[in-house]
């Protein structure tokens, strides 16, 4: 049979085109099934998932130029550049984010052809089980693998009763479209893609107001952390509210009408120009064909794996967002390549514990390992070291005194056990968090390493040598 592969991937997003790429390079015959609605201009769908089409990617683009245009508009007068006021020209920046996605999407077809991935676009579900693994239906092409990784991803949750046009009512997929600045705009969900889009839009003229369900801001970050953001993104014009219930919405032609009820029960109403739903993702199962062939499912609706991606079937693996743990391209990454190494027998493996979370606003925010608040609920005994960047002379130099760093540590062992960030450069800083976290490092091991000088990496040396209350610089 020409369709017989040792591995079908179904999925081509960083889950899905890193486990194809990792199969391959040991040697197995792999296939890669995908059939997204974004088409290339041959007219297949691209690769890259959610992650290169409509989220990472195009997102950090357009993070990119509304904070090039708040610089310019904002920031450069306090040292000295003087310019006319900046104008922004929409769909002259859409253009270069689709630019980016253009290029980055093909190329995960150029490193298909170099490692001999074989691409198959279409719907792949499965059909029964074979002498020799599974059958499968990818379109219309019958597909027979001895492993299927499956890496099908997520998509947004959206609201009941609120259907998204990606026009006035926008998911993630409108909301890196939206064509003109919108006056106003209001956003439901102010988590991940609430906070990043939100500051896109306010960055380039929108008021922007966010409307949370829970009582807490970002909830996920370690509560200095969030108290510190929620201080600087209103401070910069975000209005947040937290503790709402959204009630009617009422979409327009031109704008949407949003009623709630505010954290005390009063009723409160908005009227925008543009709404955007991000409260969430949702796993994609459906179409599989999981439940004919016995494909377990937990109770959020995620294909069940155990710590090795394996799933209720042998032979099938899952991956990525469609499983347990963060949804975050990383993450999904890493478990591409545990898998394929783990069919070679190898001892592929991913740490959950040790997968950074980053929020690319500015400041950025970033973290690893455990929160505060989860260390008090464990009851384990911690120290902490904090510093403010506010010491960091590098950090006045590029004009981002804004933020800090926590590092936590176990007060016996003195082994890192969460370091949070809030500040320039957070993305970034997060990796030697991360190495320290993922090689059980001390707060010690972290003070006793050199770096370099005049450099944001030194809040983090000297959060380090704060756990132990001997830091230089504060
Ligand atoms: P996906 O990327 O969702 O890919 C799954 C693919 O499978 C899709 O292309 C889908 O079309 C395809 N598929 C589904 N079912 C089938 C089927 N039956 N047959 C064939 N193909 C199928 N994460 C980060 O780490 N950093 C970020 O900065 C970041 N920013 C984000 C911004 C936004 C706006 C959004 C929405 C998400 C962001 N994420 C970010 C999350 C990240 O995009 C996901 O965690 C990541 O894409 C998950 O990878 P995946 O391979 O599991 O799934
Ligand atoms: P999220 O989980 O980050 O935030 C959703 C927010 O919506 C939460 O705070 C939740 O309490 C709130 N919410 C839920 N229902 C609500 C309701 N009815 N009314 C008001 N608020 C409600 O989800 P997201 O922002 O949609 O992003 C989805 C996922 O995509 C993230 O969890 C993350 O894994 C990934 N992502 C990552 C990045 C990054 O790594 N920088 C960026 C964007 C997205």
């Amino acid at each position: 049979m020409a369709n017989e592969f040792d591995i079908l991937v179904i999925g081509g997003g960083p889950g899905g085109y890193v486990a194809a790429i990792r199969a391959a390079q040991l040697g197995f015959k792999v296939a890669c099934c995908e059939s997204n609605p974004y088409a290339d201009p041959k007219g297949e769908p691209r690769l890259g998932g959610t992650c290169l089409n409509v989220g990472c990617i195009p997102s950090k683009a357009l993070l990119h130029t509304s904070h090039l245009y708040e610089e310019a508009a904002h920031a450069f007068a306090g040292q000295g550049i003087e310019i006319n006021a900046p104008k922004i020209d929409v769909p002259k920046m859409l253009a270069r984010k689709n630019g980016i996605v253009d290029q980055l999407t093909g190329g995960i077809k150029g490193l298909f052809k170099k490692n001999k991935v074989t691409f198959l676009p279409g719907h792949g579900a499965f059909a029964g089980q074979s002498a020799n693994g599974w059958q499968l239906k990818v379109g219309k092409e019958e597909v027979e693998a001895k492993h299927v990784i499956v890496a099908t991803g997520s998509r947004p949750r959206h609201l009941p009763g609120l259907p998204v046009d990606n026009k006035i009512v926008c998911d993630n997929v409108g909301a890196l479209d939206i064509d003109a600045v919108p006056k106003n705009l209001v956003v439901i969900g102010a988590g991940v893609i609430g906070l990043e889009m939100g500051s896109v839009w306010r960055r380039l003229g929108a008021e922007v107001t966010l409307l949370e369900a829970l009582p807490d801001f970002l909830s996920v970050a370690d509560a200095d952390i969030a108290r510190e953001a929620l201080k600087i993104f209103t401070k910069q014009g975000l209005t947040i509210h937290t503790g709402i219930k959204v009630g009617e919405v009422k979409p327009g032609k031109k704008n949407v009408t949003v009623t709630y009820t505010d954290k005390d029960g009063k009723a409160a109403k908005l009227e925008a120009d543009r709404l955007i739903v991000s409260v969430g993702r949702i796993p994609n199962t459906e179409g599989l064909n999981a439940g004919a062939v016995g494909l377990k499912l937990n109770e959020r609706g995620q294909i069940e794996v155990d710590a090795h991606c394996k799933t209720s079937l042998s032979g099938v693996w899952a991956i990525g967002d469609v499983v347990r743990g963060p949804m975050l391209a990383h993450k999904a990454m890493e478990e591409g390549v545990q898998v394929a190494e783990l069919i070679a027998g190898q001892a592929g493996h991913t740490n959950l514990d040790a997968v950074p979370g980053v929020i690319y606003t500015t400041p950025e925010i970033a973290w690893v390992g455990k929160t505060e608040q989860q260390l008090k609920a464990e009851g384990v005994a911690y120290k902490a070291g904090k510093v403010p960047f506010l010491a960091n002379g590098r950090a006045l130099g590029i004009g981002a005194p804004e933020g800090f760093v926590k590092m936590l540590a176990d007060a016996k062992t003195d082994r890192i056990l969460g370091i949070h960030i809030i500040g320039a450069g957070a993305s970034d800083l997060i990796s030697e968090a991360t190495v320290a976290l993922e090689f059980a490092g001390a707060s010690e091991d972290l003070a006793r390493i050199c770096h370099a000088h005049p450099t944001l990496s030194e809040v983090l040396h000297e959060a380090a040598l704060a756990c132990d209350k001997r830091a230089l610089h504060f």
